[in-house]
């Protein structure tokens, strides 16, 4: 059946916001017609999407059916040492949770309260965090949900280097704890959940929980892939329609063929933190200048669209572990064998498989100690003490175990590996060199003029504040170094030339001190497990040889296990001569020839201050993304650079005025757009500390309540009955298994 082109409801992206969003609407009245257009593929049924332990594959760009964009910083960054970072984000039906590491974490209580906005506060959103849920583990709290569409359990295996990581956490003062995502506990470690659903070992996302569950049993929910929604269509300000355009030009020769779909009552856009603002842009919803410098109209000035960039920091560290330790290195470097092995398990039985975990079993929450807050210096201290300090829920990194090398396997040498991933839960940069703008400037003072602008131009000390302001900055872009926040926009109306781009990334110089302390703590947990058998060194700052810091390569019996018939195996003069690794993990635990004793650890590591300048040299070069994008269209005032209002409503037009008393001008707001709502993480004004599929689930079930209430119908709880296997032939599609 060919597509309707007019609904109700359209939404813009399939991410899992937009999915709650398309689904509880659709779900809440069978005679409404919703309309989700996606950028990427369809992931029903499809086994890369659905079986938790290939993730990472996701992330590989095969050519053919890419399930992710990359987005790259336009400048090369001095704070990186010169390096742009890649920030992917998700490009199929799902969005980010058909593709995402299926880590289950929370927000704290507090980040929720932070976004000041009524409506908004963690008490208020508790009950929609329990909808979404449908939680499959022994918990002694009452902060979870066991009747939603939304799968979270240990998954189908837990890695035996779990425990014994616990264990290590333990020793260097993190105990455990049964529940770390009770909104509330932010220092301790546990066995981390996934978002899987332990009765079938699939993956659980947001596209079958909400899109399939409800296409399997209703009619009135219409859905488009491969379709790239290019901009809004206004009648004045309000939102009447959408025009999308496929997601790969390739013909009309190559000029823009436009599909419009008309909708009755509202436009969602979900598509993302970084597909949002553009779409918002292409629509003339972003800074005047920027509307103007493109030759679009403006529909509505708000300087704010694509501003405040925010993400978190991870680093990675690969650790030798034991040749007896149950690794996934083997599957993931492709080696037959194990794979066939895998694969079978799964088909014969996928709730209790290995495939059915992600490899990530154990993970821990912390906040700095008294002492670790003083050597961590004074630009983090001042951080610490405005955002962190008297919220004591709010944890400032976590870390967990991944068993296996979350590396590119044809760098490793032969064995086994465990990965330390940490995440620093802020990324909030504001101090920008000029050299990173390049020719862009213009760009960035029309990020400023949000500031500058949004002052409440009817006082007049405060305009003239405004323009001290304007000509602070501007005299601060000469000098070089300016306050700014990262960002996104784009460089043309054209839906297929890449945007302007800006991570941000270290840009604040107090980011450094809490990476660099995240990198010894993990360190210190890794040197302390029973599996532990050194560091792959390459994987590791580059120390001075000589610092007692050092990173030590693997031991010399576990060497030799792995190359029993190798021509320069160790224990030959050769190895003992050095051409081994070049040091020897002994300086810790053991002599030549030993296997690595953990139980000889009981003292830390010592850094001078030149293996701490090793460390930051090394964060530059190796800080990532962590998926966690969030910000550009952030849901606080509008004078204070906001984009939308409490109800997900975008701003609408600014109208100049002339008062009768004089010539002053009067910029009014107008009280919104109509018809259009941004729902997704984009919207956050401030960061969450936490991987973010959660807080994106719980944006796409508040959205859908707005959105309800706006059009006076009633969610129904419980969703439609979740599918679970690929339709069997002339069987109804969906199985009742929750
Ligand atoms: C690799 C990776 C690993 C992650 N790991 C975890 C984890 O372990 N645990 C966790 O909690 N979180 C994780 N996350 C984060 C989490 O998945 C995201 O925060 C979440 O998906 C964000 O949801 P969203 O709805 O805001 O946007 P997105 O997930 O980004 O969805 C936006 C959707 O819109 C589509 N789109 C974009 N532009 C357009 C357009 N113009 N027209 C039509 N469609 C468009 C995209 O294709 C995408 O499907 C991870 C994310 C990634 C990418």
């Amino acid at each position: 059946m060919g597509h309707p082109d007019e609904v109700d409801v359209i939404v813009c992206g399939g991410g899992p916001a937009g999915c709650v969003v398309a689904g509880r609407l659709a779900y809440a009245d069978p005679t409404l017609k919703v309309m989700l257009i996606e950028g990427g593929a369809n992931n029903r049924d499809d086994p890369w999407v659905y079986r938790p332990g290939i993730f990472v594959r996701n992330m590989q760009r095969d050519g053919v059916n890419d399930k992710a964009t990359f987005y790259v910083d336009t400048m090369k960054s001095s704070h990186l040492r010169g390096r742009q970072s890649i920030v992917p984000c998700a490009n199929i039906l799902g969005g980010g949770s058909s593709i995402n590491f299926q880590m289950y974490t929370r927000a704290s209580a507090s980040d929720w309260d932070d976004f000041k906005t009524p409506g908004w506060t963690a008490k208020d959103l508790l009950p929609l965090m329990k909808r979404l849920e449908n939680y499959q583990k022994p918990v002694n709290n009452d902060t979870h949900g066991y009747d939603g569409p939304i799968a979270i359990s240990n998954g189908g295996t837990i890695n035996p280097l779990a425990q014994d990581f616990l264990r290590a956490c333990d020793a260097v003062g993190i105990p455990y704890t049964d529940d770390l995502q009770d909104l509330d506990t932010s220092h301790g470690a546990e066995i981390w959940a996934k978002y899987i659903n332990r009765h079938t070992g699939r993956r659980s996302d947001a596209a079958t929980a909400y899109v399939h569950s409800v296409m399997d049993v209703q009619s009135n929910l219409y859905l488009r892939t491969n379709a790239r929604v290019s901009r809004v269509i206004f009648e004045g300000t309000k939102a009447v329609g959408v025009a999308y355009v496929p997601s790969r030009n390739r013909g009309h020769e190559g000029q823009i063929r436009e599909t419009i779909v008309r909708a009755r009552k509202m436009v969602v856009l979900s598509s993302g933190t970084l597909g949002t603002p553009q779409i918002l842009e292409r629509s003339g919803v972003g800074s005047k200048d920027l509307m103007d410098k493109m030759g679009l109209k403006c529909v509505s000035d708000l300087p704010g669209v694509g501003e405040q960039y925010q993400d978190h920091y991870t680093t990675l560290t690969l650790f030798r572990v034991s040749e007896e330790s149950p690794t996934l290195d083997a599957f993931l470097r492709g080696d037959p064998e194990v794979r066939k092995e895998l694969f079978q398990e799964w088909e014969i039985s996928p709730e209790k498989a290995r495939l059915s975990s992600n490899a990530i079993d154990a993970g821990f929450k912390i906040r700095p100690t008294e002492a670790e807050l003083k050597e961590m210096g004074p630009e983090f201290n001042e951080l610490w003490n405005k955002y962190f300090k008297d919220k004591p829920d709010k944890p400032v990194m976590f870390g967990s175990i991944v068993c296996a090398a979350y590396a590119d396997h044809t760098l490793l040498p032969p064995g086994k590996y465990i990965t330390m991933y940490v995440e620093i839960l802020f990324c909030i940069p504001f101090v920008l060199k000029l050299q990173t703008l390049g020719s862009n400037i213009s760009c960035v003072i029309a990020a400023f003029s949000c500031r500058t602008r949004s002052l409440p131009y009817t006082d007049r000390n405060t305009l003239l504040v405004g323009a001290r302001y304007t000509e602070f900055l501007i005299g601060k872009l000469k000098t070089a170094e300016l306050f700014a926040l990262a960002q996104i926009h784009i460089k043309s109306p054209d839906p297929y030339v890449e945007p302007f781009f800006d991570s941000g990334f270290l840009n604040n110089k107090a980011d450094f001190a809490p990476i660099r302390w995240s990198y010894k703590k993990t360190r210190e947990i890794a040197r302390r497990m029973d599996a532990y058998r050194g560091e792959l060194t390459s994987h590791h700052p580059r120390f001075h040889p000589d610092s007692p810091a050092a990173a030590t390569d693997i031991d010399l019996e576990t060497a030799k296990k792995i190359l029993p018939d190798g021509f320069t195996e160790p224990g030959t003069g050769m190895t003992e001569m050095g051409c081994h690794v070049g040091n020897f993990i002994e300086q810790r635990a053991s002599s030549p020839g030993e296997s690595y004793n953990a139980s000889k650890v009981h003292k830390d590591i010592q850094y001078t201050k030149e293996d701490d300048a090793a460390i930051d040299d090394w964060v530059a070069d190796h800080v990532e993304t962590t998926w966690h994008s969030l910000g550009t269209c952030a849901m606080k005032p509008r004078e204070e650079g906001g984009v939308v209002d409490g109800r997900l409503n975008v701003f609408g037009m600014n109208v100049t005025l002339v008062t009768k008393c004089g010539q002053r001008r009067v910029t009014r707001c107008n009280p919104g757009t109509q018809n259009l709502k941004c729902v997704d993480l984009s919207i956050c004004p401030d960061n969450l500390g936490t991987n973010t599929y959660s807080s994106a689930l719980l944006v796409g079930e508040k959205g859908a309540d707005l959105i309800a209430e706006d059009l006076g119908i009633k969610i129904k709880i419980p969703h439609a009955p979740v599918p679970h296997a690929p339709v069997p032939k002339g069987v109804p599609a969906t199985q009742q298994v929750r």
